[in-house]
């Protein structure tokens, strides 16, 4: 094995004596924990992490990003704990390693464009800190440049994953010259051939026309002279992949795109952009159409230049970017150039509002330039995203708005789905439906046939489409399930008038929806259901107009039978939530306007009182002998305070066979603590058997149903 690196001191020269001393022990306690451990060429593993802190040095990143560089991987590859590097190096440093270890975590597997685009944003919105991304960056530039000790098929997924995710990141942070770098990179594993035939091409065409580009040079820089502005003018030399991209896109020969001479001039201000600009256009013909001004309008992220296209000398085309220092500095190092070390301390807790900083700048850039609005949404997307990005089951990406939980991503997979849904799986662990997901959490829905959208869901989904499918579900639901209540609301009212089996014609059926004012049977069956009409008026007027509104037997008042609580009335039943009845509970219901059935427990203070007011609202109604769900009902546990409690207090409830809706608990108390469940149980005799398996638990110290 090669012997470990040293660490070459000189190269964090820009850095306070402090930092370097940092940075000489982070490399110590890196070399330490990755000791035995070998890269794929045979190198001792350090000389990574050291390779990427020494290509982060080079962009001047801040001594905190260059102490995580060297501990990037410790986390993921040695027994090194996040709490251990805090211990160490300090929380910031410890906050970085952990997002890049985040990072390595995701991985990219679809090969659509659209599903490309959101893994990126994925990864901006999941590196809060801007610096993550940059060591993420560094990292993958080491790897990429000593990729070819690695193994084909991986070699092949690593470029492939380049060209899609990272190059254009580093594109979009405006890290141009790491975006060509990590570009050729990739192009090179992707088709290696392709990759030799150009360079070849690219060399020998260079060296056939050293002479016209010189003479080019030359006239460019007197005549820049001649109008006074001071300028370094330089060729570009064009990147292999760009020239692919341009014979591929544009159907052209490799000399149509070659042959197009790049050149670069650099000045001190905008005004002498625009000056150089006026002298070259003198100098050589521009070809209309193609100037471009992007100083007054920068692109996305931020680049500004002059471009413009001139026919030179024997007809060569020239391909010109006019840019200040400044633009050029931003241009090749993008984001990074605002991370550049500074050195004072002021500058450096600016530096702490990481990606403030940088939309500052790009704000500034903007407000000199007229109004943008696509430029900022874009910034805002990408750094201070109002997006969260989670996966499916099956690797897919979908971007939902920030704080959108469970449900809103049931309903974005598919309305049926949302419509079923009972619980969410959120990277394996059961939660519920309205925990808010977080980016990269991968979520699963749990789905029932009987279930359905809740009322209560409105108050914490996020997006339109969970909100409109909820709403549209609930009108029908009610409208339907109140029509039905209605229908056994009034069959209780005919056979309180004597009328056991109803035979009412058609005739007077219409005669009554007529005379009610409602457009069908249906409308005065659901209005029925809702309270907005009472059943015995609409008895008696399909009776009276029929002749029958005496019963046969004489007697109209005798047969008074009570309603049937299933449980699966829906919405036209409601369970009053102040007491919670559950079979086996003697129960009393409530007609109110436009609330339907609301069925209280019969001793329920509130019942009560509201009986003593409105006493006409309450009618009877009794347990179905075999109800076919489970029932919410609240417990209040009193139990001594200690760690685990609550797990075991839950896991009784479970076993018991019951589900917890819901759990809420007092601040903390010295002794004690009050917990509050909502749980399902089948009926009262359920609800006993919990609640004798909870008291058989040491810290359960009281224990009694929850009512109001
Ligand atoms: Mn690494």
């Amino acid at each position: 094995m090669a012997a470990v690196p040293p660490l070459d001191q000189s190269r964090f020269g820009y850095l306070k004596p402090a930092d370097v001393a940092q940075i000489a022990e982070a490399y110590r306690f890196s070399g330490a924990a990755h000791a035995g451990q070998t890269r794929r060429s045979g190198e001792p593993y350090v000389s990574h992490p050291l390779a990427v802190a020494e290509i982060l040095a080079d962009w001047r990143l801040d001594g905190q990003a260059l102490v995580a560089a060297l501990l990037h991987d410790v986390m993921e590859d040695t027994s090194v704990t996040k709490a251990e590097i805090s211990d160490t190096f300090g929380k910031p440093v410890a906050d970085l390693v952990d997002g890049v270890s985040k990072l390595d975590k995701i991985e990219f597997q679809s090969a659509e464009d659209a599903q490309a685009e959101n893994f990126r944003k994925m990864l901006l919105a999941m590196a809060r800190d801007v610096r993550v991304i940059l060591i993420k960056l560094a990292d993958r530039l080491h790897n990429m440049r000593t990729l070819a000790a690695v193994a084909p098929a991986k070699r092949r997924r690593v470029a492939r994953e380049t060209m899609e995710i990272y190059a254009p990141i580093a594109n979009r942070l405006g890290l141009n010259e790491l975006f060509h770098e990590l570009q050729e990179l990739a192009f090179s594993h992707m088709h290696p051939l392709r990759y030799r035939v150009l360079a070849k091409a690219t060399r020998a065409a260079r060296r056939n026309r050293r002479e016209v580009v010189g003479k080019i040079e030359a006239g460019i820089k007197a005549k820049l002279a001649e109008a006074g502005v001071p300028a370094v003018v330089s060729a570009r030399e064009k990147h292999i992949y760009s020239i692919y991209r341009k014979m591929i896109e544009k159907h052209l020969s490799f000399s149509e795109v070659h042959d197009i001479f790049g050149c670069r001039v650099i000045v001190n201000d905008v005004p002498a952009c625009y000056l150089a600009l006026g002298a070259l256009h003198a100098l050589y013909k521009p070809i209309p159409g193609k100037f471009k001004d992007y100083i007054a309008i920068p692109k996305a992220n931020g680049y500004q230049s002059l471009h413009t296209d001139l026919i030179g000398p024997y007809g060569v085309p020239l391909d010109m970017q006019i840019r200040t220092k400044q633009m050029h500095r931003l241009a090749d190092s993008g984001v990074a150039s605002h991370w550049m070390y500074k050195g004072d301390a002021d500058s450096l807790s600016a530096m702490q509002k990481n990606t403030h900083q940088w939309l500052q700048s790009l704000l500034e850039i903007q407000s000199q330039s007229g109004d943008s609005q696509e430029f900022l949404e874009h910034v805002k997307v990408d750094l201070f995203p109002d997006e969260v990005y989670v996966f499916t089951p099956k690797g897919r990406i979908m971007s939902l708005p920030r704080g959108a939980t469970a449900v809103d991503f049931a309903y974005a997979v598919h309305t049926d789905i949302g419509n079923k849904c009972v619980a969410a799986k959120v990277n394996g662990e059961l939660v519920a439906l309205r925990t808010e997901l977080r980016n990269g959490d991968r979520i699963e829905i749990v789905t029932t046939g009987y279930a359905r959208p809740n009322a209560a869901w409105l108050q914490y989904v996020r997006t339109a489409k969970a909100r409109s499918n909820i709403r549209h579900f609930l009108k029908t639901m009610q409208y339907d399930e109140s029509a039905a209540l209605g229908a056994r609301l009034l069959e209780q009212a005919l056979k309180a008038a004597g009328h056991p089996q109803p035979t009412i014609d058609e005739e007077s059926w219409d005669r009554a929806v007529r005379d009610s004012g409602a457009r069908s049977r249906r409308e005065v069956l659901a209005d029925i259901g809702l309270g907005r009409r009472l059943p015995a008026v609409v008895a008696r007027r399909l009776l009276r107009k029929t002749g029958r509104e005496r019963a046969k037997d004489g007697n109209p008042r005798n047969a008074a039978a009570s309603i049937v609580i299933r449980g699966t009335e829906g919405m036209a039943v409601q369970l009053a939530i102040c007491c919670r009845p559950i079979p086996g509970d003697a129960i009393l219901g409530s007609m109110k306007k436009g609330q339907g059935l609301v069925v209280h427990v019969a001793e329920c203070r509130q019942a009560k009182r509201s009986r003593r007011i409105e006493p006409d609202q309450w009618i009877d109604v009794e347990w179905d002998r075999r109800p076919s769900r489970m029932f919410p009902t609240a417990l209040r546990v009193v139990v001594t305070n200690q760690r685990g409690v609550l797990a075991k207090v839950a896991s009784e409830i479970a076993e018991a066979g019951s589900n917890i809706d819901a759990i809420s608990m007092e601040e903390d108390r010295a002794v004690f603590t009050t917990m509050l469940f909502v749980i399902e149980v089948g009926n009262r005799s359920h609800l006993a058997r919990v609640m004798r398996a909870l008291l058989r638990l040491p810290e359960v110290e009281r224990l009694a149903r929850a009512r109001e």
